[in-house]
């Protein structure tokens, strides 16, 4: 018997294969808990990310186990659920097993929640330069990055040689490039100041490059220009209808209709593109331009009633505003929710899926974006407020939405300290991966 066979067992109750332990997955899985079914949720790391709070490990406010948790822990109490370390390749429908790196898996129903990650628009070279965010890894190789160059600035004695290690440019526009450019702003304008003796501060630059003609596609116009407005008072500056044309280890070209210009950089931070999980184009499903897989309705693929795509992997739309629900941590939630109470009411009824199923309807909770340490805009149904009230909001949200209580109360202390204090929590060099090189000039 394999391991995979084990697993499985051979049992009276559906085994329910979850792919992803992110918002999606995580939500399926403990919705099931008391479900007639038997789970199996794989993931290939051991651990739930709170993705909304990732760049703040980027920028070394938080560490990275005040926003992850190991899923075996968060699954721990709920005894029809096993949870696999392992990486899913592809789908096997005609098999109905789910295929590993190293081995199989079958199912009866299976939920595809792998996510997406960014994508470069076809310049992949671009990505030693310019690291997205995405995982635990990503923002710790990008605190890394962004401390060490001022570091390295701290050693160079003309202003000069300092600059390309204090020029800053994050790509994108959407509220992980607004919130970066913000808390990065923090970084080089306060507390470089406060901590470095020979950085030229006056030389510190943090340019924030979104193709469209505003930030914040998905927010109201006027939090997006107040946005813009809040970002330039931090000293960012902000480069709309301008797109980048070219990266390299020490430059950044950036085009808009009048012409080309490249800025001398050691830092540029990727916060535009998103391309989905590449588990999804296995299934032989339509795709969108981004590579999510199309749904029905009831967020099945089409022709299968056994296989679900749900979060940042599936298209849906939304049938009251006939745009797609966004990918935003609420509706892997809310799909994930779905998903699970079809499986549970098939699950304990015979035969199996023969009754209509429920239409996906996603529940818009609103849109929140912090900009610095006390500010944000918020986009809540008919309100649109900014400044100091929606920061307040936002930190309650993040702060409830956090996985573990220990989670909650680290957090919240930590934000507390930081508020009074202006010490960033997490500001450590550890390990030696992809340090930028050091300037010729370097004493
Ligand atoms: C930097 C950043 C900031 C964000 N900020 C916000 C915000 O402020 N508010 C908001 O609502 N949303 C925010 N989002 C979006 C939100 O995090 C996503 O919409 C949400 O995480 C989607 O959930 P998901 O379950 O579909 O995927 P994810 O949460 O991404 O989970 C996917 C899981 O699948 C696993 N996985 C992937 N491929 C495989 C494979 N082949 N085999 C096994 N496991 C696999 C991954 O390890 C991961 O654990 C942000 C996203 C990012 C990246």
């Amino acid at each position: 018997m394999t391991q995979s066979d084990r697993s499985a067992g051979d049992s009276s109750v559906p085994h329910v294969v979850i792919v992803g332990g992110g918002f999606g997955g995580l939500m399926a899985a403990l919705s099931l808990r008391r479900a007639p079914v038997r789970l199996t949720l794989i993931d290939r790391s051991n651990h739930h990310l709170f993705q909304p709070l990732l760049y703040q490990v980027a920028t070394a406010a938080l560490s990275p186990a005040q926003i992850a948790a190991p899923i075996r822990h968060i699954l721990a109490r709920q005894t029809n659920c096993t949870v696999w370390m392992a990486e899913a390749v592809r789908l096997d429908a005609a098999r109905r097993r789910l295929v590993l790196t190293d081995g199989e898996l079958p199912y009866d129903y299976v939920i595809l929640a792998a996510g997406a990650t960014h994508s470069y628009f076809g310049h992949d070279e671009w990505a030693p330069h310019a690291p997205g965010l995405k995982t635990v890894d990503d923002a710790v190789d990008i605190r890394q990055r962004l401390l060490l160059a001022f570091e390295r600035a701290e050693r160079l004695p003309d202003p000069e040689a300092q600059r390309p290690y204090l020029t800053f440019v994050v790509v994108g526009g959407g509220p992980t490039g607004v919130e970066m450019a913000g808390a990065i702003s923090e970084i080089a304008f306060e507390t470089a100041r406060r901590d470095f003796r020979q950085i030229d501060r006056a030389g510190a630059r943090v340019i924030l490059v979104e193709a469209l003609d505003r930030l914040l596609a998905g927010f109201p116009e006027s939090l997006a220009r107040r946005a813009e407005r809040d970002l330039t008072k931090l000293g960012v500056e902000v480069r709309l209808r301008s797109r980048v044309t070219g990266i390299d280890a020490r430059t950044v070209t950036i085009t808009t209709t009048t012409g080309a210009e490249t800025i001398p950089t050691r830092n540029v931070l990727w916060a535009a593109g998103v391309q989905a999980s590449p588990l999804g184009a296995t299934l032989g499903a339509p795709l969108d331009r981004n590579g999510k897989v199309l749904v029905e309705p009831d967020l099945s693929v089409p022709g299968r009633p056994d296989i679900f795509v749900i979060g940042d992997l599936a298209h849906v739309e939304d049938p009251r505003t006939g745009k797609p629900v966004p990918a935003v941590a609420p509706a892997a939630l809310q799909m994930g929710r779905h998903v699970a109470r079809i499986i549970a009411a098939e699950a304990g009824r015979a035969p199996r899926g023969h009754t209509v199923r429920p239409g996906f309807r996603y529940r818009d909770k609103g849109l929140l974006a912090t900009i610095g340490r006390k500010r944000a805009v918020a986009s809540l149904g008919p309100f649109h407020f900014a400044g100091f009230p929606a920061w307040i909001l936002w930190c309650i949200a993040h702060i409830l939405f956090l996985i573990t209580f220990r989670q909650k109360v680290l957090v919240m202390v930590e934000w507390i300290w930081s508020y009074v204090t202006f010490a960033g929590g997490a500001r450590l060099i550890t390990g030696g991966a992809r340090r930028p090189e050091p300037d010729k000039r370097q004493g």
